[in-house]
């Protein structure tokens, strides 16, 4: 039985590329159980009343959902910045098999981890191998503490998944994406972890999103393996595009779903029409 995810960030309001996505998730969930997951790790960033309305307009669109922070469910609480002990648990599980190390390193790189690496911003220089600390490093450390935490990649191992929407990917580690944080130092998770831990307790057994995560999909692959977990199934949505090509949230302005729908717009249209004709 399928159990699929919406994990909005509310960061702002849903445009018509996060209906079309979500959607999507919703219709592949369809015969099985669809969970609906906060993602605001991002406190800067984050507002509650984002995710109140993200809530309210995709109910407005029509998706329904079984689990979720609005209605609970058996793998509660379903907002992410409730879960940290969750997540320190995780970071422990990790810290085990020795995959991860303690790192020092600027603070850009710290900020963009908090959020999904969408594709335009994931122009992360891969990270120097010369500048990773002797292996065992960081051992005995019991808790992440003020450190941030990287994973240290497999380099030159292809990571190879077969996406259901996409068809096969190859990303090699070292070359497509380096060793990327897992933990910040100031005490949250990064994007790549909290997500992981969140699918496999919530027991996703497919993951649909926008197709500008694919390369953090080989990221999450190499935490599924490292932690013995089976990775879900795996489905990247094509972006929804302006007509310059851009992708959709650099250029939100009347695309948001509450806009479209102030302008009496239906949900079948913000799920279906034309850019064009949405802006008419
Ligand atoms: N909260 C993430 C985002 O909005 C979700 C990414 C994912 O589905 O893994 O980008």
């Amino acid at each position: 039985m399928t159990r699929g995810r919406l994990a909005p960030t509310p960061t702002g309001y849903l445009h018509v590329g996060h209906a079309r996505t979500f959607a999507l998730a919703a219709a592949r969930a369809a015969s099985g159980t669809l969970i609906y997951r906060t993602e605001d790790l991002d406190a800067g960033r984050c507002r509650p009343e984002f995710a109140a309305a993200a809530i309210e307009d995709l109910r407005w669109l029509g998706l329904k959902w079984t689990e979720g922070p609005d209605v609970g469910g058996p793998h509660a609480p379903y907002v992410q910045s409730l879960r940290l002990p969750w997540f320190r648990e995780v970071w422990s599980l990790l810290q085990v098999t020795g995959t991860i190390y303690p790192c020092d390193k600027s603070r850009k790189d710290v900020e963009r981890s908090l959020t999904a690496p969408h594709a335009e911003d994931d122009a992360e220089p891969i990270f120097p191998p010369a500048l990773r600390p002797p292996l065992g490093a960081g051992r005995e450390a019991r808790e992440p503490g003020p450190t941030n935490w990287r994973f240290r990649v497999p380099d030159g191992e292809t990571i190879t998944f077969i996406d259901a929407l996409q068809g096969p990917q190859a990303f090699v580690a070292g070359r497509d994406f380096g060793d990327f944080l897992v933990w910040r130092k100031d005490g949250f998770p990064a994007y790549e972890l909290a997500v992981v831990a969140d699918d496999h307790a919530m027991g996703i057994t497919e993951v649909v999103r926008g197709a500008d995560l694919l390369l953090s999909t080989a990221r999450q692959i190499l935490l599924y393996r490292a932690l013995g977990w089976t990775q879900p199934t795996w489905a990247h949505a094509p972006l929804v595009v302006d007509a310059d090509g851009k992708r959709l949230a650099k250029r939100t302005a009347g695309l948001s779903i509450r806009e479209l729908r102030q302008k009496g717009k239906t949900p079948e249209a913000v799920l279906t029409a034309s850019l064009d004709q949405l802006l008419r």
